[in-house]
């Protein structure tokens, strides 16, 4: 299955708000102040701050806005960094750590306050359950709620087995952990609404113009497909996991993981309220996690598994469907209308990647599974950087990684590795 057939099949695509008319190629400029590869958070939030600066800016994307995991995610906004802060405290110390984790909330920050000045309709809704899958797992959540408190976050709470089946109507569950200030949007159309403001900021974005090579120097130059060129300052490479071997050195950075979502038919306001009675996004505590939540117009959207094969199921929504009805056995009779797939970007201690290749080529990738509002804030670091500040850019980039091994060893290394977390999750 092609990436092309995961993302046209996708409940965003369907309810997307409103065409996006890019660049035509006859615009390419000769040379630009930056020029941004990839047209997802990462991409159009640096692209954004970067043309709000003053700077010509070109984005250029292989398909069109949205196109990679930012079109297609869950949706689930979520805090803080997917493996939590032990390994920011770790690497960096405190100080440092926090500086990390306040970057973070600041996501939360810059995404309402874009939202509301780029006037972007994305269903944004406020409210999460972290809900135990195992009785022993409301411990982990009880210890996530203070490493959370620790860190300054309000608003949150420990619902009893009872207070949770009261919000959800599944009997999976043994409790959860809330947050108010976590939710869930409609991602494409948060991704279109940043489009839309990245041309309005004066910045140019080029669909469907895949670049296939970046050789650095004063300027830098980017060779496009259809044998054009452009030329720049500074690169923003906002990849990810679609990041391939464009830039050497880079790609054994960030390991693509496929996970796969489902979205069924319209059930009514009052079937869907009761599934999730308040209409807050919902995710499990496993460590391979199923997630869910409502859509505006009442579909329940599931989403969960991974492939770390590079395999893909053939019928996706024969695939996840099951994995629903364990959570929602009344959905029994319920059609799924919409299935799809995206790749994550992992990292190999799933922190973050932000750095700065030779003189000029920034990136940032790797938010390993938890990058709806992290790349957008990161994508704004990127561009700080590019305009002076590299206080907190380079506190990012203090974070060190080891590669993924290359070649034969590269899939079976990481399979094995997963096989070990899924066991725990059934063990446990
Ligand atoms: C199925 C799925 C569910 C997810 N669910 C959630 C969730 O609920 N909450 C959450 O916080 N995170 C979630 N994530 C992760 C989140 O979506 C990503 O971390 C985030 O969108 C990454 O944004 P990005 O801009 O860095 O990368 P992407 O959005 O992947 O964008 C990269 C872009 O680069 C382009 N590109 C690559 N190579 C080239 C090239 N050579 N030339 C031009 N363009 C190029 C690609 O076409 C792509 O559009 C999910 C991801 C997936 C796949």
């Amino acid at each position: 299955m092609s990436e092309a057939v995961l993302d046209s099949t996708t409940y965003y695509r369907a309810t997307a708000n409103r065409e996006f008319k890019g660049a035509a190629a006859a615009q390419l400029p000769g040379r630009v102040d930056a020029c941004v590869i990839g047209a997802g958070f990462t991409g159009l939030s640096a692209a954004l701050e970067l043309a709000a600066a003053g700077r010509s800016v070109a984005v250029f994307d292989t398909g069109p806005v949205g196109w990679g995991a930012s079109g297609r995610n869950g949706g689930q906004v979520c805090t803080g960094f997917s493996p939590g802060m032990a390994g920011f405290e770790k690497q960096l110390g405190a100080a440092d750590a926090r500086l990390c984790f306040d970057v973070s909330e600041e996501a939360k920050r810059l995404m309402t306050s874009r939202i509301g000045k780029y006037g972007i309709d994305c269903d944004l809704t406020w409210g999460f359950l972290h809900a135990a899958a195992r009785p022993s797992h409301i411990a982990h959540l009880q210890e996530h709620a203070d490493e959370l408190e620790r860190y300054g976050v309000s608003g949150l709470a420990m619902l009893s087995r009872e207070e949770l089946a009261a919000k959800v109507g599944s009997k999976a569950y043994h409790g959860a952990l809330r947050e108010s200030d976590a939710g869930h949007i409609h991602t494409l159309n948060y991704c279109l609404g940043l489009a839309h403001a990245v041309q309005q900021e004066g910045g140019m974005i080029f669909e469907n113009t895949a670049v296939t090579a970046v050789q650095d120097g004063t300027p830098v130059r980017l060779s496009l497909a259809g044998g054009r060129e452009i030329a720049c300052d500074q690169v923003i490479v906002a990849c990810n996991a679609y990041l391939g071997t464009l830039i050497p050195g880079l790609n054994h950075r960030v390991m693509p993981v496929a996970s796969y979502v489902i979205t069924t038919e319209g059930l009514g306001d009052d079937r869907a309220r009761n599934l999730i009675r308040d209409r807050e996004a919902v995710t499990d505590s496993n460590f391979v996690v199923d997630y869910m939540r409502l859509t505006a117009d009442n579909r329940l959207l599931f989403g969960g598994r991974c492939s770390y094969s590079g395999i893909h199921p053939k019928d996706l929504a024969a695939n996840m469907r099951p994995r629903m009805l364990r959570i929602f056995p009344q959905l029994e009779d319920a059609a799924v209308e919409f299935a799809w797939g995206g790749h994550i970007g992992i990292t190999y201690n799933r922190l973050p990647d932000v750095g700065r290749q030779g003189r000029s080529i920034y990136y940032a990738h790797g938010y390993s599974g938890q990058g709806l509002i992290l790349a957008g804030m990161l994508g704004k670091l990127l561009a700080e950087a590019v305009l002076g500040d590299q206080t907190r850019f380079d506190v990012f980039s203090r974070i060190r990684h080891l590669p993924f091994p290359g070649g034969v060893l590269r899939r079976p290394a990481l399979t094995l590795g997963m096989l070990y977390y899924r066991l725990r999750d059934i063990l446990s």
